[in-house]
């Protein structure tokens, strides 16, 4: 029988599984902290404090307006990919009483947040940038910068006249079933009391910023921002850097994940003194960018974005890799084990795992021997090396981070030992006992992607009986195909909540449910129903579809949830499953089974596990 260690043994691997084994368990140790997904700031419109980091819009004046109250077939709560995505597959429906309500003053959701310097797409444009043919558009490099992504929002929202019945600066702040009308009300901080046939939460994953409760947090008296928020009135410059009024100031950035790694360069480039605190390092890979050849954009045919992202899809996943995708990072796990598997032919099924967890560490190996290459001080490198899988956060991948720390003016402060920032003060910060002087502190802190759903989505929902959406999903988020709950007829949530397992391409399944909204709205309509509501059998199936041994099986792949990974909000800070169940959220079957499951659906065209009412 063929033995794993005659096949891959430390001398011809270049490294020691076990000796990594231990150092990832340890790494993971020193940072899981008890209070998990507590230790970080609610960022809500009601903390005078928080708010500013949520409700303040540094883009844009706010434009005064009367309360709408109105009818509308549609209202899509975002006005995101999601949101955007929605409406123009509803469009093309033929369905075009559709309204977005929007916080933010113009489209973009993410891309109209995130202006700090450097903000770019990891993904390759060409898969990621939906609607590129509907629109007639081609992205001018491989991986676009934030200014081009959100240029094509705005496109998308002409291209399909998403304009006309939007509403911007708007916070929804209510959505309640009116049983006897068959209609939801929508009601916002404007004042607006919007009836509506259907509601499509494209909320998204990563609306609301959210800010580390470290001790004294409230008390800086200099100035800070959160990078979704940048404030370029103090910064200078913009996207593309030149932050000249920080020349004379003193900046600390709190965190180093994949936002941190685009806009440190940057920051270090302009700021007198750049102070960048870490508590566990990202993975940081090469980019590789370049323009987009003018010949190959003009040789493509129709339908060649939908084959694109489906080969992306497939290539990160390994199950089959294309010329096009051989030099880009997301695709490196995946050829390392496949040149694995190939020399472990005949290795028995229950030692695949092992073949599994020995690219990881290849793969992780030449990543850390990237920070070898790049950085001059040996100390300072050791702390930059990220010990633990590559799907344990989300990978990075930039070709002038590491090389930032070379610099004389730029210090990393590494806090992995108090498992965070341990203090902050009305001059700085405090980390390792010191207290560092600042002008300016930038959270680089992330997002709400995985806190409660309530504070998540921050909407009071009542459906049937005036049940709250946050009590039927006590004890984890009840769906049937991640789409549609029961109690809450009309009700579509997409492309937030619900996220797609072993897809990094997030449009692309945006684009799988944008569709299928599309499609069960039109078929609702021409049978002449009212309601539409989840059978209790239908959300259980699917329930139990998803908690099934095979679904949670192919989770296991590449090992992104673990229980055994550094903290990060891919496990909830590392008590994954603790507080409820994630399988609960993602269709760990992977987005390619998911598609074939609603593209099912609609060819049975049966509205099967809907209750109806005409
Ligand atoms: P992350 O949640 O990935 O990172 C937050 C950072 O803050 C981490 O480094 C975290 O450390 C650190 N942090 C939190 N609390 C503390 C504390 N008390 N003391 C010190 N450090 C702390 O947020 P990002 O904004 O970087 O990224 C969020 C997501 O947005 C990404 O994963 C990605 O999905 C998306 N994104 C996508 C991009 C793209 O190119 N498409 C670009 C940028 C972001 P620790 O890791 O130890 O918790």
């Amino acid at each position: 029988m063929t033995r794993i260690e005659d096949i891959l043994s430390p001398d011809s691997l270049g490294f020691d599984p076990q000796q990594l084994t231990e150092r990832y368990r340890l790494e993971r140790e020193r940072r899981v902290r008890t209070d998990a997904e507590a230790q970080f700031l609610e960022v809500s419109n009601e903390s005078a404090f928080a708010n500013k980091y949520l409700a303040e819009d540094p883009y844009s004046e706010t434009v005064q307006r009367d309360p709408i109250k109105d009818e509308s077939e549609v209202i899509i709560v975002g006005g995101g990919w999601v949101g955007m995505m929605t409406a123009a597959r509803l469009t093309e429906a033929g369905i075009d009483n559709v309204r977005i309500v929007e916080s933010a003053a113009d489209f973009g959701g993410t891309w109209y947040w995130n202006r700090y310097p450097g903000a770019q797409c990891d993904i390759e444009s060409y898969s990621y940038l939906p609607l590129l043919e509907e629109t007639g558009y081609i992205p001018k490099l491989r991986y676009s910068y934030a200014p081009e992504i959100y240029e094509h929002a705005q496109r998308i929202g002409h291209h399909f006249d998403l304009y006309k019945n939007a509403v911007f600066q708007t916070w929804v702040t209510e959505a309640r079933w009116l049983e006897e009308e068959d209609r939801w009300l929508v009601k916002t901080n404007r004042g607006d009391e919007m009836r509506t046939r259907y509601v499509c939460l494209g909320t998204g994953p990563a609306n609301r910023p959210r800010l580390p409760g470290i001790p004294g947090v409230e008390s800086f008296k200099g100035h800070s921002f959160h990078t979704c928020r940048w404030d370029y009135d103090y910064t200078g410059g913009g996207p593309e850097g030149g932050l000249e009024k920080l020349s004379d100031k003193k900046v600390a950035i709190i965190g180093t994940g994949a936002t941190a790694v685009q806009c440190v360069p940057f920051l270090g480039a302009s700021a007198k003194q750049l102070y960048v605190f870490q508590r566990t390092p990202s993975s940081v890979d090469a980019r590789n960018n370049r323009e987009t050849d003018a010949q190959w954009a003009a040789s493509l045919e129709p339908g060649w974005q939908a084959e694109r992202q489906k080969r992306f899809g497939e290539a990160i996943l390994g199950l089959a890799m294309y010329p096009e995708f051989k030099d880009d990072g997301w695709t490196r796990l995946t050829q390392n084990l496949q040149a694995m598997l190939a020399k472990a032919e005949g290795l028995p099924m229950d030692q695949m795992g092992d073949v599994v967890q020995l690219a990881d560490f290849q793969t992780m190996e030449s990543i850390r021997s990237r920070v070898d290459e790049a950085i001059e001080n040996p100390e300072v490198a050791d702390k930059l090396k990220a010990f633990y899988n590559q799907f344990c956060k989300r990978p990075t991948f930039n070709d002038e981070f590491l090389a930032t720390f070379n610099r004389p003016n730029v210090e990393l402060v590494d806090v992995s030992d108090s498992k965070g920032v341990e203090q902050i003060t009305e001059k700085g910060i405090v980390a390792n006992g010191v207290e560092y002087e600042v002008d300016c502190i930038i959270y680089a802190s992330g997002f709400e992607i995985t806190s409660s759903y309530q504070r998540r989505m921050g909407i009071p929902i009542f459906g049937v009986d005036g049940e709250s959406i946050y009590d039927h999903w006590d004890e984890g988020m009840r769906t049937m195909h991640g789409l549609m709950t029961r109690g809450f007829p009309n009700l579509f949530l997409a492309g937030g909540l619900f996220v797609f397992q072993l897809g990094a391409n997030y449009c692309y399944g945006v684009d799988v449910q944008a569709k299928q909204v599309a499609y069960a709205i039109s078929a609702l309509n021409e049978r002449g129903v009212l309601s539409a509501n989840v059978s209790e059998a239908a959300e259980q199936r699917w329930i139990d579809d998803q908690l099934s041994d095979e679904s949670s099986g192919a989770q296991l792949v590449l090992g992104g949830s673990s229980e055994n990974c550094t903290p990060g909000y891919y496990n909830q800070e590392g008590t994954a499953k603790r507080y409820r169940d994630v399988r609960l959220e993602s269709y760990g079957k992977g987005l390619g089974a998911y598609r074939r499951v609603l593209d099912q659906w609609r060819e049975d065209g049966q509205l099967d596990g809907l209750e109806l009412k005409t």
